[in-house]
């Protein structure tokens, strides 16, 4: 430690102030952007590779402080999980994001998947299954609109606890896909067991698929084996045609990235890719 020296020791230890200091400010903040409406979501489309149709949009949050600006949900989410504020901030975005697909439905568009995101507090807070039926009741949706996605590290925690729980929720007909799948160490034993519908081919992954034949490996068996085992798969983070054209090659059935768009407002949304009812 001595060698470190006097000025480095405190270079370091400005820099920990400031770093503790935007976690203690943004802590506090977070306390009441959801009564000051800071916070709202885009949705970012999912698309059949073949077809090229939109089938779903993942709901993602934004949030905009009027001091300390637009902060990251990769910021911001960690800190909710560590103070319990992301029980009430999933709870939020499940019934803003539900809400938002029956006014879709109301004004006349062809109804889509919803997909959310499910924090890790969320997943194992004894109160889910009742909290999802009770939203999906509230809007009047039947549960096929509604995919939850967890996280593949998420899954592989505790995974004969998961398996119960994945369970219940596909009992009442919600889906379930496994987000950055490929980043976790999926035992194959528990894939099996676990009642889910999607692998979210993690977008490390997608990246470099035209240059990195280890990444090309890695999605082409991911593919092979959900095929295998009955699930679907969508990838990530597709940029590039190229990366496109491996996905469609390779068997992949859905895609989302900034090659189709970026998650936009429902506003846009809706008004450049949802399609009008016929009937
Ligand atoms: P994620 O669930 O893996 O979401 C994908 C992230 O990749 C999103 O970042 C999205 O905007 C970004 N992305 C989409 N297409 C592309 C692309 O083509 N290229 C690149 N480079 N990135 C792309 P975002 O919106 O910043 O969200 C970051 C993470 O924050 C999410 O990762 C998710 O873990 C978390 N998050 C976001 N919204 C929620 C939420 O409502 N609840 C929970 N629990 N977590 C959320
Ligand atoms: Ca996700
Ligand atoms: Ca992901
Ligand atoms: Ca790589």
């Amino acid at each position: 430690v001595k060698e470190i020296g006097r000025n480095s020791y405190l270079f370091f230890s400005k820099d920990m102030q400031i770093r503790t200091s935007r976690a203690l400010k943004i802590d506090s903040a977070l306390r009441e952007a959801l009564q000051k409406q800071q916070l709202y979501l885009h949705y970012q489309p999912q698309v059949n590779i073949e077809h090229q149709k939109l089938i779903g949009v993942e709901a993602l949050l934004r949030w905009e402080h009027p001091e300390l600006g637009m902060i990251s949900p990769a910021e911001f989410i960690p800190q909710a999980e560590a103070n319990g504020l992301i029980i009430p901030i999933g709870e939020w975005v499940l019934k803003t994001a539900l809400n938002q697909l029956r006014q879709w439905i109301d004004d006349g568009y062809e109804p889509i998947v919803m997909a959310i995101n499910l924090s890790t507090a969320q997943f194992r807070h004894e109160n889910l299954n009742n909290m999802v039926s009770q939203v999906l009741h509230e809007v009047q949706l039947p549960p096929e609109y509604l995919e939850l996605e967890l996280t593949e590290s998420m899954a592989m925690t505790d995974p004969e606890k998961v398996i119960g729980v994945l369970d219940k929720l596909h009992a009442q007909g919600v889906r379930i896909a496994i987000d950055d799948f490929g980043t976790g160490y999926s035992s194959l034993s528990y894939l099996k067991k676990f009642n889910i519908d999607k692998l979210k081919i993690d977008q490390s992954f997608v990246r470099d698929i035209a240059t990195d034949a280890g990444d090309r490996a890695i999605v082409t068996t991911i593919i092979q084996m959900a095929t295998i085992l009955g699930f679907n798969t969508i990838a990530e983070g597709v940029e590039t045609s190229s990366q496109l054209d491996f996905l469609r090659e390779n068997g992949c059935h859905e895609y989302q990235g900034y090659k189709f768009s970026k998650p936009i407002p429902p506003d846009t949304l809706a008004e450049k890719y949802l399609q009008k009812n016929s009937g």
